[in-house]
């Protein structure tokens, strides 16, 4: 079997084109603040992106970019600032900060109203209790991209190998959320490969190069690859060995261009719902 794979680009640029035309029928456009505090190259190429992404999609689009060694004071009070402002609907705070902030501080202190990445505790208790909520933006672009598989989510297994707080434990609640049963690996999982071999749908959230090879995989699973780990050579490489699991998985996405690209998508989609929320229309 070779995988079909699940093309990120297209369908992050499908969400973009739906938030572009709801917002130019708004009377108020969406504010998104963006702030980065330091030189962090990753950082700084994906701010450049969420930038790019929201004046694309037609949103007043706010960058702040504070020096390495900000105090801390200084960024609560940049935050405090962007929630009291009115031209504000969304805050996003890129991690990673400098080690001398505390990043725990500064995300609770977005209202949750306006935390449009979804990792306020407010958002994902709503999440784990079934509530409406601002979703995670990763895990939110993986239920994306299984859906785009076409294969059915509910009354079957899904396995997600990973339980960070940003993606493998939200994403396991949305997929309970779609009636399907799910496992959740960690570090401490015994045999890795027994419990992926019994997913349907298996989404790999790990930081480990290549860690899920085709021997892991069920035939015809739906494969979602949410690592971005750079290698020595400074390639980018998923945390699913893409050459042998695209020989057993029956959907694959692949990286990059798979998950990375939703997962700004759901930013400008989170932005849009947390707008309307607070009343814009
Ligand atoms: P994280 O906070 O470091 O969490 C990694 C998780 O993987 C932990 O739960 C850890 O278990 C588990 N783990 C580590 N080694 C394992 C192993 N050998 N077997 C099974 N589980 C193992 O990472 P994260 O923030 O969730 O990110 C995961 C990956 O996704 C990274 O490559 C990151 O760059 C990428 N990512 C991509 C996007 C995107 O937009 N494409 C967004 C966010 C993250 P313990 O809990 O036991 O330590």
């Amino acid at each position: 079997m070779t995988a079909k794979m699940l093309d990120g680009k297209a369908l992050a640029q499908k969400v973009k084109d739906e938030v572009r035309a709801a917002v130019a029928g708004m009377q108020d456009k969406p504010g998104l603040a963006v702030l980065m505090v330091g030189e962090d190259p990753g950082s700084k190429v994906y701010v450049a992106g969420k930038v790019k992404d929201a004046q694309e999609v037609g949103f007043h689009s706010f960058h702040h970019h504070l020096v390495a060694d900000t105090p801390q004071e200084r960024l609560m009070a940049l935050v405090q600032q962007l929630a009291a402002d009115p031209r504000v609907q969304g805050i996003l705070v890129q991690l990673p900060l400098p080690r001398h902030l505390d990043g725990e501080a500064a995300l609770l202190a977005i209202p949750p109203e306006k935390d449009v990445d979804g990792l306020h505790p407010a958002n994902l208790g709503r999440l784990a209790s079934g509530r409406a909520c601002l979703p995670s933006c990763t895990p939110a672009g993986c239920m994306e991209l299984i859906r785009l598989s076409g294969a059915a989510v509910s009354g079957k297994h899904a396995v997600v190998v990973g339980r960070s707080n940003m993606v493998g434990k939200p994403m396991a609640h949305m997929l309970l959320d779609a009636n399907a049963t799910v496992t959740v690996c960690h570090s401490h999982t015994p045999d890795l490969g027994a419990v992926c071999r019994q997913a349907d749908i298996l989404v790999a959230a790990v930081g480990r190069p290549r860690l899920i090879t085709g021997a892991m995989v069920k035939p015809g699973a739906v494969v979602v690859d949410v690592g971005m780990n750079r290698l020595p050579d400074g390639k980018l490489c998923g945390d699913v060995d893409q050459a042998s699991v695209a020989q057993v998985a029956g959907f694959l996405t692949p990286v990059p261009g798979g998950v990375g690209p939703m997962t700004r998508a759901m930013l400008m989609k989170n932005t849009l719902q947390a707008a309307r929320n607070q009343g814009l229309r």
